[in-house]
């Protein structure tokens, strides 16, 4: 069984094989020579578990949906021992502000409708936001003269280092498998080339990755897997359309830069989403792994890259793309919404020394309106890319992750936001398709029970652990 990439979507599927089925020999390949560098590394994403209570985007029957998946995390980190939990998960305060009168009755409608579902959701008035998060209610010391209304969540298991997750999960999965005659081995630093199917599995090329030291001085070699899970992120959809897989997609990255400022927020505070924009709105939330800061972002820029701040990615990104006028056709529809015309060209220039944080400065004022051109800083060096994909097809850009079953044995993950959120919810999905291939023992009873909090009889436990 062959895992390609160290993510925290790779991770948390051998964590899922390793303790909750008997396959005899797994191995994880990761490019680089440390798992999570890319899109799950700390810095790089917004460090949220999405339960669908406080994204605007999200209508209810996702939200409820998002939510399960969501909360497995909090379940997983119960298992952890409690310095490993603390490294992992983070509880703070919530909220989404609406601000002025259309934003305000639109959170009132959905507190109406949300909150039976997410039954630790309040509604906030300007008083209460300003004793949650003075620096969002106040302005010089005195209410906000705009009309203001939330919905918060106080402290709730919502913000996460999907790093740290990522190290949590192969740990545990070594635990899983310690005492027993299994292997479990995690190949760092060394790249998966060419996949080709071979009798009821498949021949994958393996070679040392130019620049990293785990492997170096290895010989590029070869290896038969029965059972192929890609979980590369951006890189799934290259490596499943040089097989010939996947094609009816093209890939449009969505970069997401952030800036940091002093100590300004308490938990993490979302804006309303403006409906005619495919992209989340930004937010401010204390960073898990820089204390005394905040962080707003993230912004939403179109990088013709792969991976950022990999120019050579730009080629592979050249392939992905796979320009034609079904994707020209989405790139239109985009463009002549004015909403989205002007929300594109801002975010590039967002990108712009000097600039950037003056305009970055006038949106983060939604959020804390006291805020000052001194206090932001733009956070060099953080930020991914969404691979969010194109809908060849169906001539539309897709918000959500995408699974190709390419063969029997063989599928590959691209993964934009939620992601992290939902990398058990995905490896569970995974295993139950690998333990049908493989006929292994797949143990889905104590799977429910410590990831879905399920109890003996199959209900959900009354504890709702993230969202309410
Ligand atoms: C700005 C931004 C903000 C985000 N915020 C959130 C958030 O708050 N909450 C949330 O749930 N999600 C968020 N996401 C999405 C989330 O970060 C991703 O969905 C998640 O990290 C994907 O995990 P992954 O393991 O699939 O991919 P990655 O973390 O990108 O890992 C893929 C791995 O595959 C490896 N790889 C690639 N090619 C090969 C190869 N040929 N051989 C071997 N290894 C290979 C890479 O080196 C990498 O380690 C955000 C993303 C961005 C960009």
């Amino acid at each position: 069984m062959l895992i390609v990439g160290g993510g925290v979507c790779g991770t948390a599927l051998l964590f899922e094989l390793a303790r909750y089925t008997d396959v005899e020999r797994i191995l994880l390949v990761e490019r680089y020579d440390q798992l999570a560098r890319v899109n799950s590394k700390a810095t790089n994403n917004s460090q949220t578990i999405h339960c669908g209570d406080i994204e605007t985007n999200y209508t209810l029957e996702k939200a409820v949906k998002v939510k399960r998946t969501a909360e497995m995390i909090v379940h997983y980190a119960e298992l952890l021992d409690p310095a490993t939990r603390e490294r992992c998960v983070f509880r703070t305060p919530k909220m989404v502000l609406g601000v002025g009168e259309t934003e305000c009755a639109f959170l009132r409608e959905r507190f109406a409708r949300f909150s039976p579902h997410f039954p630790a959701m309040e509604l906030l008035d300007k008083e209460q936001i300003a004793a949650w998060e003075p620096q969002v209610g106040l302005v010089d010391g005195a209410l906000r003269p705009e009309e203001l209304v939330a919905i918060g969540i106080r402290r709730t298991y919502t913000a996460v280092d999907y790093e740290e997750l990522s190290a949590s999960f192969v740990a545990q999965a070594k635990k899983g498998v310690a005492g027993s005659s299994r292997q479990l081995t995690v190949q760092l630093g060394t790249s998966v080339g060419t996949i080709t199917a071979e009798g009821d599995g498949y021949r994958v090329e393996l070679a040392p990755t130019p620049g990293c030291v785990s492997a170096a001085g290895e010989a590029p070699r070869s290896l038969r897997a029965r059972h192929v899970v890609v979980n590369a992120g951006a890189h799934s959809l290259l490596m499943a359309q040089r097989m010939g897989y996947g094609l009816e997609y093209s890939c449009l990255p969505v970069a997401g830069s952030f800036y940091f400022t002093p100590d300004l927020l308490q938990g993490k505070v979302y804006t309303v989403q403006n409906d005619k924009l495919p992209f989340a709105a930004i937010h401010g939330d204390p960073d898990v792994r820089a204390p005394g800061k905040t962080r707003f972002g993230p912004t939403a820029l179109l990088l013709p890259l792969l991976e950022r701040y990999k120019p050579a990615s730009f080629w592979e990104f050249l392939q992905v793309l796979r320009l034609d006028w079904a994707v020209l056709a989405v790139f239109w529809q985009l463009f002549r919404i004015a909403d989205i015309r002007n929300y594109i060209f801002k975010n590039l220039l967002f990108e712009v020394p000097w600039l950037r944080r003056r305009l970055f400065l006038a949106d983060a004022r939604k959020i804390v309106p006291g805020m000052q051109l001194s206090d932001l800083t733009f956070a060099e060096g953080y930020g991914g890319v969404r691979p969010q994909l194109i809908d060849k097809i169906n001539r539309k850009l897709m918000l959500g992750e995408a699974s190709i079953p390419a063969r029997p044995g063989l599928v590959f993950n691209v993964t934009p936001s939620p992601g992290g959120t939902c990398c058990l919810g995905n490896a569970a999905r995974d295993v139950e398709a690998i333990a049908e291939r493989l006929g292994c023992r797949f143990d889905r009873e104590r799977l429910a029970q410590e990831l879905y909090g399920e109890n003996a009889l199959g209900a959900a436990a009354e504890q709702v652990v993230v969202a309410g």
